[in-house]
Formats: C-alpha cells, sequence, structure tokens
C-alpha cells in the first residue's frame, strides 16, 4: 500500500494496539456518515479528496493490523445500500468501485503488481484509458435491443430500479442500433453538464429552492426523484463504458473493442479515450487530460481510468475482495477543490450595468493555479448558499477558468463570520441600484457610470464584437485614465501622437493600435449591436436582429412590435433595444459613430428571409459534410430557427450517420426526416 498516508498524529505504525483500534473505529464511524451523505442523501459535507485520505488511511490500517477489518468497513463495501422507495434491480454481475493511484509512480507500481499476481507478462496486453466521468453508475438492461430496465449501482450487487427516470434521459437509446445480443446490460455513467448544472442552480435560485453542491449531487439526486417529469427537466447525459452479458461475459475480446461496440449500438462513448501500449504512455496521456483536456471540458471528471485492454487478461487478475477489479484503476487527479477564507465579497460593475458579487479569498492553491478571486454570479445565489465574510469556503476550478466557491463549511464557523448585505448603491458611481426584471440580478441603470465604461470598451474591443487587435484591458485603463477616452466614439478619434505617450507605447505599437481601430469600421451591424452593450442583446440576438433589419436606422426607427415579431427575440429583448435607441445618450453616440464611418449595415442581411422562412429544424447524428455549426447556419440564412429537441412543432429533421432517439422520436410523431442533401436543396444551394 501507499507509502504516502499519514494520519494527523503520524503513520500507522507509531500507534499504541489500542490508539490504533480505536483510529481505526474512528474512521471506519467518520466514512460511514460520509458515504451516506454522499451516496443516500446527496449531501456530502466532506470532500473527496478528505474521504480519500482518510479511506486509505483505513486501508493501511486494516493492512497491518487485519484483525481490525470489520464485515462492516467501508473499505469492503461499494457504494451504500438501496433505502428508497424504488424498486430494488439486481445486478446480472456486481457493479463494483475503483481502486485509485494519486500519481505516475503509483501507476507503475500498480503495473508490477499486475504482473507479479499474474505470475506471467500481462504488460503485452496493452492499455485502454477513458476518462473518469464524475456522475453517477447507471446500468441499463436491453432485451432484443429494447431498454428494458434502467438502475442505480446501489450497493454494487442490488440497485435502484429508475427505469421510468432513464427513460427520460437524452442520449440514452431506447433502441439499441445494429445487431444487439438478445439480452445484454450497458452500464456508464449519468452526468450533468457544467452548463445544464449552471441553468439549473440558477432556476433554482428563482424559485428559492436550494442550489446543488456539485454536478455529481445534481445527477445523482435528479435520478432518485419519484416524478420522471422532474428528471426530464433536467439536462442528463450518459456515457456507457461496458457491457455484461448474462452469463457474465464481456461482449468483446478486448476494452477497446467494447467501447466500439457500444458506439455501434448508439450508446454515447467520453471522448479522449485512447488506448495505449505502455504505462509510460499511459501517464503521458493522464498528464495531457489532467493539465490541458480537463479545462475544456463540459462535464466534470476527476480522473482518468486504466484498463488492461485484454479481456481474457482481465478474467486472469479478477477482482480484489469483493471491491475492486484488479485490471482497472483510477489514476485520480489534483484536488481542484480546496478550501480556504472568504475575505471579503466586492461587487463588480458591469459593461451594461449588473452589478455581480464576487469573493476576494485568502490566496489558495486549487488544481495547479493560485485562486485570489471567484464569481458569487448574484446576491441571491450568495443568500441560498448563506455565505458570511470571514467563512471558510471550498473552492472549486471546473470546467472553465473562473473558479466557483461552492459553499461555505459551516462547522469552521466561530461567530465571527457576518452576513453580507446586497448594495444599495453603485460601487463605482454611488447611484441607486435597481433590479432586474427577472427580481434576481442588481445593476446600475446609470448610462454614464464609470464602472460600466471600462467593462463597456472592454466588450466593445473584444473578439466577437470589434475583434480590435492590441486593445487590451490594460490598454483602455490607461486611456481611461489619461481621458483620451470615454466612450466608444472617441477611440475613432485617437491619435498615434496621443497613445504614443502612454506609458509602454513605442511608435509601433501606437501605430498598430490606432490601425486596428480604423480596421474594425468595416465590422458589420450584427457585430456593432452585440459590442454597443445593449442590454439583454448578445450575440445571437444580435445577428438576427441585423439580419433582420438589415440597417442601423431600419433598427433604430423599429417599434417594439416590429422588433418583437422577429423569430427568437422576446419582449424583453425588445424592449431593452427601444429603450437604447430612445436614450439621449445613447442616440448621440450613434450619430458620432455614423460621422465617424463605421459600417452600419449587414451584408447577410438579404439572405436572412429565405425558402425555409418559420421552418423549425432539429439536426442530429455526423452529416456527410457539414459540421453542427455550418447546417445551423445554413438553416437560419434561408430563415429557419434550429431548436435541439423533437416535438409536434418541429417542421422536419436533418439526420445524419449515428442518428439516436431524435430520429426514433420524429418518427413516432410523424415529423418529416430528411438528409442533407435534402437540406441544401431546399435552401437553394
Ligand atoms: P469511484 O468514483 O472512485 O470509482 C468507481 C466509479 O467510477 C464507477 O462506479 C463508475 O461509476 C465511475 N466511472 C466513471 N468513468 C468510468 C469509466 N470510464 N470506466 C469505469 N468506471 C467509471 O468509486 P466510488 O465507489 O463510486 O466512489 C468512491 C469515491 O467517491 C471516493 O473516491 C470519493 O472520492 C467519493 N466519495 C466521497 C464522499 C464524500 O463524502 N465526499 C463519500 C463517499 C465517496
Amino acid at each position: 500500500m501507499s507509502k504516502l498516508i499519514h494520519s494527523e498524529s503520524g503513520s500507522a505504525g507509531d500507534f499504541t494496539p489500542q490508539a490504533v483500534a480505536e483510529r481505526a473505529a474512528a474512521l471506519r464511524a467518520e466514512l460511514t456518515r460520509a458515504s451516506h451523505e454522499y451516496y443516500v442523501l446527496d449531501q456530502p459535507t466532506m470532500s473527496d479528496l478528505e474521504y480519500d485520505t482518510r479511506f486509505r488511511e483505513l486501508q493501511q490500517l486494516e493492512d497491518t493490523h487485519p484483525e481490525l477489518r470489520t464485515p462492516d468497513s467501508p473499505t469492503l463495501r461499494v457504494g451504500a445500500p438501496v433505502q428508497s422507495a424504488f424498486g430494488r434491480h439486481k445486478h446480472l454481475v456486481p457493479m463494483l468501485s475503483l481502486g485509485n493511484t494519486f500519481s505516475a509512480d503509483e501507476l507503475v507500481e500498480w503495473e508490477a503488481k499486475l504482473v507479479r499476481m499474474a505470475g506471467r507478462d500481462v504488460t503485452d496486453s496493452g492499455y485502454t484509458v477513458e476518462l473518469k466521468i464524475d456522475g453517477a453508475a447507471i446500468a441499463l438492461t436491453y432485451e432484443r435491443g429494447v431498454l428494458v430496465t434502467g438502475a442505480t449501482r446501489g450497493d454494487g450487487t442490488t440497485g435502484e430500479d429508475v427505469t421510468a427516470n432513464i427513460r427520460t434521459v437524452r442520449g440514452i437509446p431506447l433502441r439499441l442500433r445494429g445487431d444487439a445480443p438478445d439480452h445484454v446490460e450497458v452500464r456508464g455513467e449519468l452526468y450533468l453538464p457544467f452548463d445544464g448544472f449552471e441553468r439549473m442552480n440558477e432556476a433554482r435560485v428563482k424559485s428559492g429552492e436550494p442550489v446543488f453542491a456539485n454536478p455529481r449531487n445534481a445527477a445523482a439526486g435528479s435520478l432518485r426523484q419519484l416524478d420522471p417529469s422532474i428528471t426530464a427537466s433536467r439536462p442528463l447525459r450518459f456515457f456507457g463504458y461496458t457491457a455484461v452479458l448474462p452469463d457474465g461475459r464481456t461482449p468483446a475480446e478486448s476494452q477497446w473493442e467494447l467501447l466500439e461496440q457500444l458506439a455501434a449500438w448508439g450508446i454515447p462513448v467520453a471522448p479522449h479515450r485512447k488506448r495505449c501500449t505502455t504505462v509510460a504512455e499511459v501517464n503521458e496521456w493522464a498528464h495531457h487530460v489532467e493539465h490541458t483536456v480537463r479545462a475544456e471540458l463540459n462535464f466534470a471528471i476527476d480522473g482518468g481510468v486504466i484498463k488492461v485492454d485484454r479481456v481474457s487478461v482481465q478474467q486472469d487478475l479478477g477482482i480484489i475482495g469483493a471491491r475492486e477489479p484488479r485490471w482497472m484503476i483510477a489514476r485520480k487527479f489534483a484536488a481542484d477543490i480546496a478550501e480556504t477564507r472568504l475575505n471579503d465579497i466586492n461587487v463588480n460593475t458591469g459593461r451594461t450595468g449588473v452589478l455581480t458579487p464576487y469573493a476576494v479569498l485568502e490566496p489558495v492553491l486549487v488544481g495547479g493555479t493560485t485562486v485570489t478571486f471567484a464569481t458569487l454570479h448574484n446576491a441571491d445565489l450568495i443568500k441560498a448558499k448563506d455565505l458570511r465574510v470571514g467563512d471558510t469556503v471550498q473552492i472549486k476550478r471546473a470546467g472553465d477558468v473562473i473558479p466557483q466557491v461552492i459553499g461555505p463549511v459551516p462547522e469552521k464557523r466561530d461567530g465571527s463570520q457576518k452576513p453580507w448585505q446586497a448594495p444599495t448603491h453603485c460601487p463605482s458611481c454611488n447611484t441607486p441600484v435597481a433590479r432586474e426584471e427577472d427580481g434576481v440580478g442588481l445593476y446600475c441603470p446609470n448610462i454614464a457610470c464609470a464602472g460600466r465604461q471600462l467593462e463597456g470598451l472592454v466588450h466593445f474591443a473584444a473578439r466577437d464584437c470589434m475583434d480590435i487587435e492590441g486593445l487590451s484591458y490594460q490598454r483602455i485603463k490607461q486611456l481611461l485614465d489619461a481621458e483620451l477616452v470615454h466612450d466608444a466614439a472617441d477611440l475613432y478619434q485617437l491619435t498615434v501622437a496621443q497613445v504614443v505617450e502612454l506609458e509602454r507605447f513605442a511608435d509601433k505599437s501606437a501605430e498598430n493600435l490606432i490601425a486596428a481601430i480604423a480596421a474594425s469600421r468595416e465590422q458589420p451591424l450584427s457585430r456593432l449591436l452585440f459590442a454597443l452593450g445593449i442590454r439583454h442583446v448578445g450575440a445571437q440576438a444580435a445577428q438576427l436582429l441585423a439580419r433582420r433589419f438589415g440597417t442601423l436606422n431600419a433598427l433604430a426607427s423599429a417599434s417594439v412590435e416590429d422588433i418583437e415579431a422577429v423569430r427568437g427575440i422576446g419582449d424583453v429583448i425588445a424592449k431593452s433595444v427601444r429603450a437604447f435607441f430612445d436614450d439621449a445618450t445613447s442616440a448621440k453616440l450613434i450619430d458620432r459613430l455614423r460621422s465617424l464611418g463605421l459600417r452600419f449595415d449587414e451584408p447577410e442581411a438579404q439572405q436572412a428571409s429565405g425558402t425555409l422562412n418559420g421552418a423549425v429544424v432539429v439536426i442530429t447524428g455526423t452529416l456527410p459534410t457539414l459540421s453542427r455549426t455550418d447546417a445551423t447556419a445554413v438553416v437560419e440564412r434561408a430563415g429557419g430557427r434550429v431548436t435541439s429537441s423533437v416535438s409536434k412543432k418541429t417542421t422536419f429533421l436533418v439526420a445524419g450517420e449515428e442518428a439516436g432517439s431524435k430520429l426514433d422520436k420524429a418518427r413516432d410523431l410523424g415529423v418529416e426526416v430528411i438528409d442533407e442533401t435534402e437540406l441544401l436543396r431546399r435552401v437553394g444551394n
């Protein structure tokens, strides 16, 4: 076992026998309580790192003192016993847990142990490596290709029958494609993508419900809803990673082929899997996934899973106790959760005036980066999480670079923590704050607010807006501090002579900046509209408006009703656009931008009213030539709208290779199904 494990008071060998027994009993009690909170209540109070560290300590104590191992020890068990209102489902063969490694060296040790256990060189089998999805394990039973049961892992032998809920998960095929065996159990991980998780928590804040701590708990909790319509409303997804036949056999000769088989049946399989020949290659992959891939994923992973590839070798290696297969192991990553002190809560004024509270933290290392600030989204979320200044909080970096505050650790309060009061005045300009229409956000209504100007200009120059190269946050701040600019129009009046006077500018960089600003005059109306920072107008709404109205003048003179009539634009956006053009300050800005020669029209406008006017289109599967984004653009340019799910309102479904449940649904509902060639024909291409 690992040499890394140290209890708070020293290594296992330092204890007296009495102390060892007491320590083991304490760890058992702690881990049992944590498992119940984690698996049954979906409300962990311990971090995974703490759990894993204590678990290993107990394992080590039991290894050196086997007499201390009790039959109910968490080290001998998988998950937690079934306790819910659902029916029970007995698994064909047990669903097991996994052993853990935390470093490249431990993985090398693991391989050496495999060879010792097998008594021969088993390394020529190679390894298949996969992402370790941080969700909830489920088993899907298919009979004659049709989904008949879906169950949780439970205690590994018996799980809960959650079939009605599983059926609502998009991406889980109700029928397998191709030649499926008569009876097969597909296993994998149910998870919530980060974007869906965020949306769900925002909705919960609005309706006053408590937020979920993380996507894993949210996925596990969503799965155990008694009302399947609640599960259906959660954006759950699934990745399969294995399958079992009724006699316990695996329907493939290697793990790699098994994954290919799953994909061929229409089961989603996680990306970034790889077949490796050596442990060195496995370690290289793990390093790449941990340091590069992980940050780009839209779902949580807590490591990689390394599997001996050849099934015959897997069988030779067998299982350790009743808990872990010997032939596969998790390679866990450095914790991306850490605890630190919440020193303060400050408020930032954004470009549209939205006031966003953020956490000022005692600097802490999370996932390899020092974190000092983290977003807190809005005042209601702070209340829902009951965050107090001075709290010990858990911080997470996941999916993107913006760190999040998961929540406080209430047990660590000493009475000095202070509840936070939302601001009544804008921290930048002291104007009394207003509430957003949705009742959640606060904003500063002062268009001339200094805080808004800085953020507004940063947004104006951003890549997906006017794309002004070299106009960074720091440079905008310099220009504002030197009072050379106050608004976007001022940028177009800057001269090289003015800029070169500023610190850190040379002749060349000043010339380049002025040239980049000048070039941005040619950006189309859609970008300008987004760049102007009109409340509620994002990139997509800007594009819809630009295509429909064609010129800024046409849009500026349109009524709320005209604007609302654009498909995809609701009354909130329409009113906000009208209010923007009615405002004297913004009207003056527009006049100046016009006289400074900015392009006020949209080259693609005419194509907007096309052959698919009013059509509601769903795209599924892999199309022969068009990517999903390109196909969407084709539909939108012809006046159609692309939605993600098939319903009675769908005009037609464009189906490509490996189309799954959407195709089935379209057929069930009698929705027309066409291919890419037909789509291109309909748009006259
Ligand atoms: P595990 O999560 O460490 O690993 C086993 C699970 O990994 C499998 O059941 C499967 O669902 C999943 N998995 C994801 N991708 C996979 C893939 N590609 N191939 C195979 N399996 C894959 O083990 P566990 O028994 O589910 O949970 C133990 C872990 O849960 C602990 O290590 C700890 O981090 C956490 N835990 C935390 C607490 C807490 O209080 N914080 C309590 C209990 C458990």
